[in-house]
């Protein structure tokens, strides 16, 4: 198996920006921590390099804090959302930070965004053990050249990692991108199907590509109707099924309309702060 490529210094992961809500009833964070092992042509996240500064875990947990003080006075955060790039690359560092979030902050529910490569059965376990609540994994592909090609890298410890998280009975949920003549109906079904032998009950999300974030554009925006048949297809294995957009503070935008939209403040490590708005996660089909 191939190392990661790891832009990282021990102890250190490099963080662009947190980013809070302010239009939830109850508070959540987003944790972005920048570099990852995969090389995503159609990736839309500026984390995918590594930029931003560099932080300890205790550095972090500092900004969090001061943060959320800043905008939430004294309630404590509902949800955090370790996300990238690729939080796992440092497991240490994850482990620590999952470990500070709950114990130093009490924050209530901890997720992780993942690409599943460097979840082995040890980590996951003892994620959970440490307070991780929910897991977002991302199947890319399951056609393996297919992987290859789009990622870099190959898809077998992804797999691998879906039973994994399956068997730690960790609430977790797996997604991919629909993108037309890549990934396109016929391989969200396989990917359904696989997810189907380890649990038809495993809840999977279909997204849509959207060309105008991505790096590459390497297909085009599949329609609502596409969606809507890969979300048919996949629901003949699985029972929990929905189609919609990606992480949707990731495509604020001054365009969307205020009353439709949600707020979020983005908070620099100089204490720099943007508010953005983005429209709601697009339409759920179940
Ligand atoms: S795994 Fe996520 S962050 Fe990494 S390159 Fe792929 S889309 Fe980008």
């Amino acid at each position: 198996m191939p190392m990661p490529e790891t832009k990282y210094e021990h102890g250190y992961r490099y963080v662009p920006f947190i980013t809070l809500s302010l239009t939830e009833p109850k508070p959540r964070i987003w944790i972005t921590l920048s570099g990852c092992n995969f090389k995503c042509k159609g990736c839309f996240s500026i984390a995918r390099d590594t930029v931003g500064e560099p932080m300890t875990v205790d550095g972090l947990i500092n900004w969090v804090e001061k943060s959320n003080r800043a905008y939430n006075g004294n309630t404590l955060l509902e949800e955090a959302v370790i996300t990238g790039g690729e939080p796992t690359l440092d497991r240490d560092f994850l482990m620590d930070l999952v470990l500070n979030l709950k114990m130093r902050i009490e924050v209530k529910h901890i997720t992780l965004s993942t690409n599943g490569y460097l979840l082995d059965r040890k980590s996951v376990m003892e994620l959970k053990d440490i307070g991780l609540d929910v897991v977002k994994l991302d199947i890319k592909a399951y056609n393996e050249s297919t992987h290859q090609w789009y990622t870099g890298m190959s898809n077998r410890p992804v797999l691998k990692a879906a039973r994994y998280l399956w068997e730690s009975k960790l609430d977790f949920r797996v997604e991919t991108v629909l993108m037309p003549e890549i990934v396109d109906v016929e391989e969200i079904e396989r990917i359904a199907s696989f997810l189907a032998q380890i649990d038809p009950g495993i809840k999977y999300k279909v997204i849509k590509f959207a060309p105008g974030e991505a790096r590459e554009k390497v297909t085009r925006r599949p329609s609502d109707n596409e969606i809507q048949l890969a979300v048919n297809s996949a629901s003949k294995y699985l029972r929990n099924v929905a189609g919609g957009k990606a992480c949707v503070q990731q495509f604020a935008s001054p365009e969307s309309r205020e009353e439709e939209a949600k707020k979020w403040v983005r908070v620099y490590p100089d204490m720099k702060t943007e508010t953005i708005i983005a429209k709601p996660g697009g339409f759920e089909v179940s």
